[in-house]
């Protein structure tokens, strides 16, 4: 049982950046506010995240980290209705069974739930003072799993996977203040007001906000809403179009050609535009089961849905003289 869990780890668990993702995405289904994230050494020594969320009760604190005990699916059709960004039920059990965790988490009302767990087996159980949220820490990442050790890049590379991803919460979350150290260093941070084009800023910098236009379009079955930048801030790679589709930041080369296709003969060859558009459309339109990791998904109503976005891209440049 203990190698079939670390087996299946793995599946979840690549790197830090993978275990930053499912903290932070739990916290963020915790209907938190306010994330606070702590690294040491890219993640690879220490991995902290405090959230302000709802908690959890005592009696379910031990079970999120036990394997498949918690997933929300009951039913094939529950399959195309996931609108909270967890539904597997396996990431917290994954996670305490390659690392050292600690966790800390309350309701905020009595005191709360203190736990420690070593490659998947509790060591230690108490209370915790009663600050409503959830602290998670987890170090010694993939201790007892040598072979994944070893893949781990460097500090730096894998210090860029997780700034990649915490620019991408931030984006898709900007109602949501994000304040993340490494080695005791602010990293990142966003001020959580809800102006999508604040976290543009700091993510991409003043000089690329001011470039950005809004663009705003509704169809029956999609409402597409963001910004975009004017063609004379392109970049060399589609890593800055940002595609969001239900709350849920996600990679799409197809979309990103859709935008692509929008920009027409204003990009210059070769060169990718900087983005963020939020796509909503009703749950029952998106697949989003089709990679584990669910930075994919399929759309039932594509080519319409990729011709509206080409479209507001389009008339947002007829509109505007440049
Ligand atoms: P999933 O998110 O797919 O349900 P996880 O293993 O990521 O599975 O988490 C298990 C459960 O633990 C969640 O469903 C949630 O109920 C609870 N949980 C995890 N993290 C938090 C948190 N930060 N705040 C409140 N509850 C949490
Ligand atoms: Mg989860």
């Amino acid at each position: 049982d203990g190698l079939a869990n670390k087996i299946a780890a793995g599946e979840v668990v690549e790197r830090p950046a993978s275990v930053v993702k499912e903290l932070v995405e739990n916290s963020i289904d915790a209907g938190s506010t306010w994330i606070k994230l702590e690294f040491e050494e890219a993640g690879l020594q220490r991995i902290k995240v405090t959230d302000n969320g709802h908690g959890m009760p005592e009696e379910d604190a031990e079970r999120a980290f036990l394997r498949h005990a918690t997933s929300k699916i009951k039913n094939e059709t529950d399959l195309f209705r996931v609108n909270t960004l967890g539904f597997r039920g396996e990431a917290l059990a994954s996670i305490a069974a390659v690392s050292r965790l600690t966790v800390k988490t309350s309701q905020g009302e009595s005191a709360g739930t203190y736990l420690t767990i070593e490659g998947g087996d509790v060591t230690d159980r108490s209370k915790s003072d009663a600050r409503k949220g959830t602290e998670i820490t987890v170090e010694d990442l993939f201790f007892n799993t040598p072979a994944r050790l070893k893949y781990m890049k460097t500090i730096h590379t894998e210090l860029g996977h997780i700034t990649d991803l915490l620019n991408r919460l931030a984006l898709s979350h900007p109602d949501i203040r994000f304040e993340a150290l490494h080695n005791g260093k602010s990293l990142f941070k966003t001020a959580g007001t809800g102006e999508l084009l604040q976290v543009i800023s700091q993510v991409y910098g003043m000089s690329v906000a001011r470039k950005m236009l809004p663009v705003k379009h509704e169809t029956l079955d999609f409402s597409i809403e963001g910004y975009i930048a004017k063609p004379e801030v392109t970049r060399a790679s589609r890593n800055y179009i940002s595609t969001i589709v239900n709350g849920r930041f996600i990679k799409s080369m197809q979309l990103a050609q859709a935008i692509n296709r929008g920009y027409h003969t204003l990009l210059p060859i070769g060169r990718s535009p900087v983005v963020v558009l939020n796509i909503e459309m009703d749950p029952i339109l998106v697949d989003v089961n089709v990679h584990p990791t669910k930075l994919e998904v399929r759309f039932s109503k594509d080519k319409a849905l990729f011709e509206a976005i080409e479209n507001t891209i389009r008339d947002a440049f007829k509109q505007t003289s440049l």
